[in-house]
């Protein structure tokens, strides 16, 4: 199926149109139409090479609602028509110890990636959202619950679920305690996410020009990471703090403020840090660590959850053809707080 997206050419240049081919369906596939795509920092990450994994062309998005266009013959979960969504990944083993628990991000053979990765048969590079089609093999293929705005709800697939996992893996609820570092997409879903467990939540950010955002996202309090004063007297106060700085940076300074046994879990840079003094980690037994997406399962249980509770992103829409400026606003962390593509700005190609 030729289909029609943005690409980025080369690490410099600005995204530009691109046609390409989508596979041909195999029986366990979903044919979709793209009518939403977040757009995310590792979008930018990837179209800049930032990580020395990209290819060119290589079509970025991997936050996607779509609506089914068609099925092969052995899918059995979807029908034309239904919305439905893809988040980071594509495929995986399905066989190995992790994808048999539902956590398909950790397959011991490396997940496929939605763009940046391999296709597990043809070795073809595959391509993400910022495209009018997709075809994903069904058991990566979301169910948009009923009610949920399709619109808002696509940074819930990447922002959404990677905020939500370790939310989940360190079994934050009501009264637990989380710091949230870096208000940009990732951090403002963790900020939401974390309100809806009924955690009490502190937004960590460089000033307080987001202060009022925060407040109005749910967050108890801003702490600005400049204020040492401040900083001091968030001494041992979080159980968890979720990390989602873009670029390398120290966390030393962010170290003392988890209490005993408290974890800082980095899903923001990709690559070396900055050294830190293990001096605050060993004297109060903390932790870092790190937490990629998360699972299929734990995916749909995030959308369930955000249905449920009408959490949504905050949400810019944008046409395809302004994505070159929103890449230069994120660079800037000017994204209030996330930006969404509106597909319908993209034109089909005449072949399809
Ligand atoms: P984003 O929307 O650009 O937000 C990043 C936030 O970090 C900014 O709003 C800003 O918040 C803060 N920040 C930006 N530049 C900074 C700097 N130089 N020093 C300190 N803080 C800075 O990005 P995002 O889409 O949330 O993505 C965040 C990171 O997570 C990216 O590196 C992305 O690749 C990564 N990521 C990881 C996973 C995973 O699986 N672990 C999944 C998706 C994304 P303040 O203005 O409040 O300081
Ligand atoms: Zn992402």
């Amino acid at each position: 199926m030729k289909t029609v997206g943005f690409a980025a050419y080369d690490p410099k240049k600005p995204l530009a149109p691109y046609t390409f081919e989508r596979r041909g369906l195999r029986d366990n596939d979903v044919a979709m139409e793209i009518l939403y795509c977040g757009v995310c920092h590792s979008d930018l990450h990837t179209a800049r090479n930032d990580w020395g994994w990209s290819y060119y062309p290589i079509v970025p998005g991997h936050e996607i609602v779509g609506r089914v266009t068609s099925i092969g013959k052995g899918v059995t979960r979807y029908k034309l028509g239904d919305h439905v969504a893809v988040g980071c990944m594509v495929d995986s083993c399905q066989e190995c110890d992790q994808c048999k628990k539902g956590e398909e991000q950790l397959c011991r053979e490396g997940n496929t990636g939605t763009y940046a990765g391999y296709d597990r048969f043809t070795k073809e590079p595959t391509q993400g959202g910022y495209s009018k089609h997709l075809v994903v093999r069904e058991e990566f293929c979301l169910r948009m619950p009923e009610g949920l705005d399709l619109a808002k709800a696509a940074p819930l697939l990447c922002a959404g679920i990677t905020t939500w996992s370790p939310l989940k893996t360190w079994n934050v609820k009501p009264g637990s305690r989380v710091g949230v570092i870096g208000l940009g997409g990732l951090g403002h879903m963790a900020v939401k996410l974390a309100v809806g467990l009924g955690a009490d939540v502190t937004v960590v950010s460089r000033s307080n020009a987001k202060e009022a955002d925060a407040l109005e996202l749910g967050a108890g309090r801003l702490l600005v990471s400049a204020d040492s004063d401040a900083m001091a007297q968030a001494h041992d106060h979080f159980d968890l703090i979720i990390d989602t700085v873009p670029v390398r940076h120290d966390i030393t300074p962010y170290l003392p403020l988890l209490d005993v046994d408290g974890t800082l879990v980095l899903v923001g840079q990709v690559g070396p840090m900055e050294e830190f003094n293990t001096v605050p980690l060993l004297l109060g037994r903390r932790r870092v660590a790190g937490s990629p997406i998360g699972g299929i399962r734990e995916t749909q249980e995030m959308l369930d959850f955000c249905a449920e509770k009408n959490i949504l992103p905050d949400c810019e829409m944008i046409r395809m053809d302004e994505i070159n400026e929103a890449f230069e606003r994120m660079e800037k962390a000017d994204v209030r707080y996330r930006f969404v593509i509106d597909m319908a700005s993209l034109a089909a190609p005449a072949t399809v």
